[in-house]
């Protein structure tokens, strides 16, 4: 008889064809499949070559490879792609079988896609993978979400590849339905948020007249305390790179930031779910300012700033401020993401395990640091915990950074250099440790211009209508 698949992986982009070698190298003989079949060909020449890996001229040849219950992989663009592969795949398959989506899908067309295969036996996974090509090559994060039922027939793989951190793989049955993809689609709005506020520290650190070699040195520092992480390790690699012409490449690069999407989708589900996630909201529309560069060319030389945008001052202190204002703004960013998905949870009824969460991006993503460690420890202690704010730690820590991170705001806004992130960070934990805040006033106005009532304190559950003008 001959070998059957482990698993069917459709899609030979980088990420496809990363994750299948790192799948073969962990012992699953993988059935490779790719719409533009040459690249099959070309992939089991090449890179695939002596390991266990099959290729498939077509979908039925795909599905005939495969053992039962089938597990059929896709690593394709997200959208209509994902929709057509599951309608030819339906046919070929039985009640039992499984499908994943292991693009960066919305996690409401998973939620959908989830519904509409169980009402024909199949199992559907989507599932979040994170760490790009270098992740899926040597172990990646992996967040699978969608029938439960599939879990114990993928699990072995994909805690096989998945990346490991402490020993534990990054990868956990996340929730139903969407509920993987939501936990992908928070991450990468939280990456969108580091990245974000590194910018901003970048920024600050030009301001205050650093070298680049002075800065590397810097977030080489950091990179050693409670700031370890994947994106403050290359962003001192990114500010040490220099160019054929011995000149850093850094300067040279155009000041305008693309998006695909995952940080606005992060932005309208808190807006959906009214959730004050501010920072992902200001890192996605500080890339959108960031595009309108000429727009922002013509404003420079007619919009008028403070007269100096330089920053003085002890530059010992001034660095320890920076570093405090990093550290209490990113704890601000997580907790905000952590609340996304406890509201997200209460609507759908995802039971998610937010300890497995922080471990799950502890290592393998972009977001990888020795702070999910201590997130995990948070969530371990009180798996109730309404904010990470409020736990004990980072209580702590960011009652310790909050006179650095005032400063560095203050002197940001008295520079007129832009600190969206790191304002709108303290803006919010001001408004969060805030007993009373003057929504009475936008209540009254409310009331004033539309009759639509207000409480009063202490008789919560009235509503009540002032005639304010006295008018009848
Ligand atoms: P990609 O460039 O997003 O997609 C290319 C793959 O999709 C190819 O196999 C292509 O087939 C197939 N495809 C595109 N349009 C199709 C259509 N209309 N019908 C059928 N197949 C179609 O590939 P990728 O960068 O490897 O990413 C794969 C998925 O993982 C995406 O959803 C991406 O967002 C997600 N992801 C990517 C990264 C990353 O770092 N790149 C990280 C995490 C997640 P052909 O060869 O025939 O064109």
């Amino acid at each position: 008889m001959s070998l059957k698949g482990d698993i069917g992986l459709i899609g030979l982009a980088v990420m496809g064809q990363n994750l299948i070698l790192n799948m073969a190298d962990h012992g699953f003989t993988v059935v490779a499949f790719n719409r533009t079949v040459d690249k099959v060909h070309h992939f089991l020449a090449n890179e695939a070559k002596g390991k266990s890996i099959l290729g498939a001229e077509s979908l039925p040849d795909l599905v005939s490879k495969l053992k039962a219950p089938r597990r059929v992989m896709m690593l394709v663009k997200a959208g209509d792609a994902v929709d057509s592969f599951i309608n030819q795949l339906v046919p070929l398959l039985e009640p039992g079988d499984i499908i994943i989506d292991g693009g960066n899908s919305e996690y409401t067309d998973s939620e959908r896609r989830s519904k509409d295969l169980a009402t024909k036996g199949i199992r559907f996974v989507g599932t979040g993978v994170s760490g790009g090509e270098e992740g899926a090559r040597y172990g990646p994060s992996l967040m699978p979400g969608g029938n439960k039922e599939a879990w114990p027939y993928i699990k072995d793989i994909f805690q096989g590849v998945a990346a490991k951190a402490d020993g534990q793989p990054c990868c956990e049955w996340v929730g139903n339905d969407g509920a993987g993809h939501f936990v992908k689609m928070v991450h990468n709005g939280i990456e969108y948020g580091d990245m974000q506020l590194i910018g901003e520290v970048y920024h600050l650190m030009t301001a205050m007249g650093l070298t680049q070699e002075e800065m590397a040195e810097t977030f080489d520092q950091w990179n050693k305390g409670e700031l370890d992480s994947f994106l403050i390790e290359i962003t001192r690699d990114i500010l040490r790179y220099k160019d054929n012409d011995g000149q850093y490449l850094l300067p040279k690069i155009r000041d305008t930031a693309g998006q695909k999407g995952t940080g606005k989708w992060t932005a309208i589900a808190a807006l959906n779910y009214g959730v004050p996630v501010t920072l992902i909201g200001e890192a996605v529309f500080s890339r959108c300012l960031s595009a309108l560069k000429s727009e922002r060319e013509i404003a420079s030389r007619k919009l008028r700033g403070p007269s100096t945008c330089k920053i003085q001052g002890d530059r010992k202190q001034l660095m320890e401020d920076l570093k405090q204002a990093l550290y209490a703004a990113k704890i601000v960013s997580y907790a905000q993401g952590f609340m996304l998905m406890r509201e997200a949870a209460k609507v759908h009824n995802w039971n998610l395990d937010y300890g497995a969460i922080a471990l799950m991006w502890r290592g393998g993503c972009i977001i990888r640091s020795v702070f999910l460690g201590k997130i995990k420890e948070a969530f371990d202690k009180d798996p109730n915990l309404s904010s990470l704010l409020l736990d004990p730690f980072f209580l702590d820590a960011i009652n310790n950074a909050q006179s650095g991170w005032r400063n560095v705001v203050a002197l940001a806004v008295n520079t007129g250099i832009p600190t969206p992130a790191l304002s709108t960070a303290l803006a919010f934990y001001d408004g969060y440790r805030s007993e009373r805040l003057p929504a009475n006033l936008l209540q009254a106005q409310r009331d004033y211009f539309g009759a639509h009532t207000y409480e009063l304190l202490g008789k919560e559950g009235t509503f009540v209508h002032t005639n304010w003008t006295g008018k009848g």
